[in-house]
């Protein structure tokens, strides 16, 4: 096997064994890159030169017989919305094409402490909003499993990264499913901690009550190390929590016994795929055969997550996006006065669905239909976390399809917003409820099309997930 098809732990032991460099993990990588790269199209930016150095580095730290972190010399990508001081930092739009931010995300930061190799920024939708990575203002992303399907979205760069062996592991942004869709379609594991787990700063805010980093790896064990690497509280976030980081490897243990998993029917509903039905059912059955206890559950407010979600994020990212008016900082377009050149640099600088998004939002945000919109979204909202604090006081994980069907064609649902949309129904809820979720490879479709399944868990009981995850995976 290709070291860049490798995992993170096996090559950290790999290095640590002194059988490889960093130095010629990072080539090897890099060798795939340019390989793959032009048909794939992952990356924004790629940061080769700073990688060959910092390789460089690790490798003279071995060399001295220092012990290396678990992700030390570790080749990783990072979605392009994740700040990372000196290098561009585009979110996919012609709007901050030439930003360079002056410091690091916080999660960035926390990882970068274990001195892993970025090889570079990952392609993204615009602001991350949609479901495909076609929103892009540079480039589409294609899926490394079959180049005619979306990666999924909006992280789309950051899963075709890992499943094309363009890095070993990723960071991605999930704000309705942005980490767990693009994972599901791409044959990886995506998980989003519980809001408030990672610090959200230096993330470019979408929907700050909803926005969370995750990660993107090849199997649950490199979930684990790179979940204790960017959890944490931080000052500059202060709806981080507080909330004590276990050491999630101690999660890895391979027993589900005793475990009490809902599958909830609302989400086996009209619309999900025959294929992804039965890869669901089979995935219940073999939790059940490890000794874990499968039952029936409702999530009664299902099916009003779409449109709660689709005005929430909107109402959020009309009001996030409003800091890009051609002054502070990104894109200007000139004109004769201040209204004008605002109103020329964000109607230039914009692509259409984020125009899309503002005006829905600033429409549900507005007097006379807040109360019968946002105000609303805000209450269906509350009903929806009721529905899994209920459904939680009897259950240690709820087991769903993490997307109604397998990758769709380039080009399929462009033209149909609302048919977008409606792929977010299994991971939205999540979200809006706060709370951690995973998906899980378990297969692939009649056309060789990689299936996800979904798990969710109590808020900050990521080690329950990990746990049932690993116990899945050890068992394959
Ligand atoms: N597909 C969803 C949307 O378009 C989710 C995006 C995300 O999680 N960033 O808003």
């Amino acid at each position: 096997m290709a070291l860049y098809d490798k995992t993170a732990h096996e090559l950290h032991e790999l290095l640590t064994a002194k059988k490889i460099s960093a130095t010629e993990l990072t080539a090897d990588v890099f060798a795939r890159v340019d390989e793959v790269e032009d048909k794939i199209g992952a990356y924004l930016t790629i940061t080769r030169d700073k990688a060959t150095a910092d390789a460089k580095l690790v490798d003279d730290k071995i060399a001295r017989g220092e012990e290396i972190a678990p992700l030390e010399g570790i080749p990783c990508a990072v979605k392009d919305n994740i700040c990372t001081k000196g290098i561009r930092t585009t979110c996919a739009s012609k709007i901050l094409e030439n930003f360079i931010p002056p410091y690091d995300a916080t999660a960035y930061k926390k990882l970068s402490a274990q001195n892993p190799i970025l090889i570079g920024k990952t392609n993204l939708d615009e602001f991350a909003m949609g479901g495909s990575t076609e929103n892009s203002a540079f480039h589409v992303t294609r899926n490394p499993h079959n180049l005619e399907r979306v990666p999924g979205g909006s992280s789309g760069g950051s899963a075709a990264a890992v499943a094309g062996g363009e890095a070993i592991f990723s960071l991605g942004s999930d704000t309705g499913g942005s980490i767990r869709q693009p994972a599901s379609f791409c044959g990886v594991v995506g998980f989003k901690p519980t809001y408030g787990r990672v610090s959200r700063y230096g993330l470019v805010a979408f929907a700050s009550s909803l926005d969370q980093i995750g990660s993107f790896t090849r199997d649950v064990t490199d979930c684990a190390l790179v979940l204790n690497a960017i959890c944490g509280q931080d000052d500059m976030d202060s709806t981080s929590t507080a909330a004590q980081v276990p050491d999630f490897t101690k999660a890895l243990v391979a027993d589900v016994k005793g475990l009490k998993i809902g599958l909830p029917k609302e989400y086996f509903v009209k619309g999900i795929d025959a294929e992804v039905e039965t890869a669901i059912h089979n995935v219940a059955k073999k939790f059940e055969s490890l000794g874990a206890e499968i039952v029936d559950v409702s999530l009664p407010h299902t099916e009003y997550a779409i449109s709660t979600y689709y005005l929430i994020a909107p109402a959020e990212a009309a009001t996030n996006l409003e800091r890009y008016d051609g002054v502070s900082y990104g894109a200007r377009v000139d004109g004769a006065d201040v209204v004008e050149m605002m109103t020329n640099t964000r109607t230039e600088k914009f692509g259409a669905e984020v125009k899309r998004r503002i005006m829905i939002g600033n429409y549900a945000l507005s007097a006379g239909y807040y109360d019968a919109y946002y105000l609303k979204a805000l209450k269906v909202r509350t009903l929806i976390q009721k529905d899994f604090t209920d459904a939680f006081k009897n259950l240690d994980l709820i087991l769903t399809p993490t997307t109604p069907n397998a990758a769709f064609k380039l080009g399929e649902m462009t033209s149909d917003p609302l048919t977008m949309y409606l792929q977010d129904i299994c991971t939205v809820p999540v979200n809006i409820a706060g709370l951690p979720g995973v998906s899980i490879p378990c297969g692939f479709t009649n056309d060789k099309l990689p299936l996800g399944f979904q798990l969710i868990g109590k808020a900050l009981d990521e080690a329950t997930i990990l746990r049932a995850a690993f116990a899945y995976e050890s068992n394959l």
